[in-house]
């Protein structure tokens, strides 16, 4: 074998015949090396069994690679694959200016760059009835960066952090991965998905810290109205604990109610704000999301959490800096009317997932998609035969059907299907099409 400088492989001077006889030798059966190192930390471990990527890959792996027709992803939102969901021109054209303008090659502050800073401060004080500043901002690659960063940030010893089931399971695992307790409340089906506010003071404690909530809610599809946000607030106050609210999905909201940011009370309990332009510009590989302190009465600023949000940041990734320089003005001149057609289609998406969803006999879907890019659906085993929980069925409709459906489980939701309609419609429709037949020729012969 000649390696790429022409010379045979025994010849090279960096042959372990040459250089080390001895240890060359030991292939044929000298002393055996002990090796004292190995993949077991357990709460990585522990982490990745809340890991949804895996449990949605290994569908992949059930696909039948004969089946001609198209795989339909409804396991994981990416609008970004499908032509109808291309992100505005305006903030192609930002980040294009960015990286020629030769300004933003640099390291970046751990906070992020100051003006994206500023531009987050002030798109947030829009619907807020007091001023965000740059140094309540702390720039993350990506909201799953803030969780991290957050969920490291309380993670005092004896603490624990209040979850939503069904939820988004990367506040699990990053919980999990630095020693963070967590324990969950419900939200409540019947009541469109709304926060079981019993459930959270049955379960808090004087160790609880935190709760979390996700406004337009991943993965129910429901929108939280002020009321109950208010409510929430209030709970939060009595119980001495701060909200992180997770708003990524924060403005996209198609149905009948408004979005309404939880800083909106944030003179009530202090609120972290979490969010990014993942989702609302359709863009999650250009990783850029925020942190910030929605809290008028500088509590936040007074525990410290920022400073320690900034101290965590220093010390773990960056988003790209050129991404963040460009951010003010994709901001900025990102039309309107780019937002009013997304929101047009993921509303005929959703209206297409709800009527379909109908259609099929062993699902119900208890609410009506109003916000974000997915929807709870349960799944009614009784009615299916040989199909023994959710896992299966979503392993039996990859294999027989080629379309990808994440399994509650992997959201604490044993026996419930999360569905994502950010998906190009015609093969939305197709996709549910498939399910539905899929359901018939599985289904138990009625009597
Ligand atoms: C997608 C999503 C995130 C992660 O957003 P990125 O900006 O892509 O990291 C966080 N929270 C929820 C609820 C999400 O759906």
């Amino acid at each position: 074998m000649h390696d790429r400088h022409g010379r045979t492989h025994t010849e090279s001077k960096y042959s372990l015949a040459r250089s080390a006889p001895h240890l060359a030798l030991m292939e044929n059966g000298g002393e055996a090396a002990k090796w004292r190192f190995g993949a077991a930390n357990p709460a990585l471990e522990a982490a990745g069994r809340h890991n949804i990527r895996s449990l949605v890959h290994d569908l992949y792996d059930c696909l039948d690679r004969t089946d001609s027709r198209s795989v339909v992803p409804l396991g994981h939102g990416d609008p970004s694959v499908f032509a109808c969901f291309r992100t505005a021109a305006a903030a192609e054209e930002a980040v294009v200016a960015t990286a020629l303008s030769g300004k933003h090659n640099n390291y970046a502050r751990a906070a992020g760059v100051e003006e994206a800073r500023s531009a987050v401060a002030e798109y947030l004080s829009r619907d807020l009835p007091y001023e965000v500043t740059a140094d309540d901002v702390v720039i993350t690659a990506g909201c799953n960066h803030a969780i991290e960063v957050m969920m490291a940030v309380l993670a005092a010893p004896g603490a624990n952090v209040l979850l939503p089931r069904p939820g988004f399971p990367m506040y699990e695992s990053r919980a999990a991965l630095c020693g963070l307790e967590f324990r969950h409340f419900d939200l409540l089906p019947d009541k469109g998905w709304e926060v079981d506010l019993h459930g959270v003071e049955a379960v808090a404690d004087e160790s609880t810290v935190a709760m979390v909530i996700v406004n337009p809610n991943n993965p129910c599809g429901c929108v939280y109205s002020y009321d109950h946000l208010a409510k929430i607030a209030e709970t939060a106050r009595k119980l001495g604990i701060l909200v992180i609210s997770d708003e990524v999905y924060d403005h996209c909201v198609f149905g009948s109610k408004p979005f309404v940011p939880m800083g909106v009370f944030g003179a009530i309990a202090p609120v972290v704000t979490m969010g990014g332009i993942s989702k609302r510009w359709m863009v999650p590989g250009w990783r850029l999301g925020w942190i910030a302190a929605t809290d008028p009465n500088g509590i936040l600023r007074d525990k410290k959490i920022i400073e320690s949000a900034i101290g965590y940041r220093a010390i773990s990734v960056d988003p790209a800096t050129f991404i963040q320089g460009a951010l003010p003005q994709i901001i900025a001149n990102t039309e309107q009317t780019f937002f009013e057609n997304a929101m047009n289609v993921l509303r005929e998406a959703a209206e297409i997932c709800y009527q379909k969803l109908k259609e099929i006999e062993c699902v119900t879907c208890p609410h009506k998609p109003e916000g974000s890019m997915f929807v709870m659906v349960k799944l009614d085993l009784s009615c299916l035969d040989g199909i023994h929980d959710d896992v299966d069925f979503c392993s039996k409709v990859a294999s027989e059907e080629s379309v990808l459906i994440c399994p509650g489980s992997g959201l604490g939701m044993k026996d419930w299907l999360r569905i994502t309609f950010a998906v190009d419609p015609p093969l939305l429709e197709d996709g549910l099409e498939r399910v539905k037949s899929f359901c018939k020729r599985h289904g138990k012969p009625r009597r």
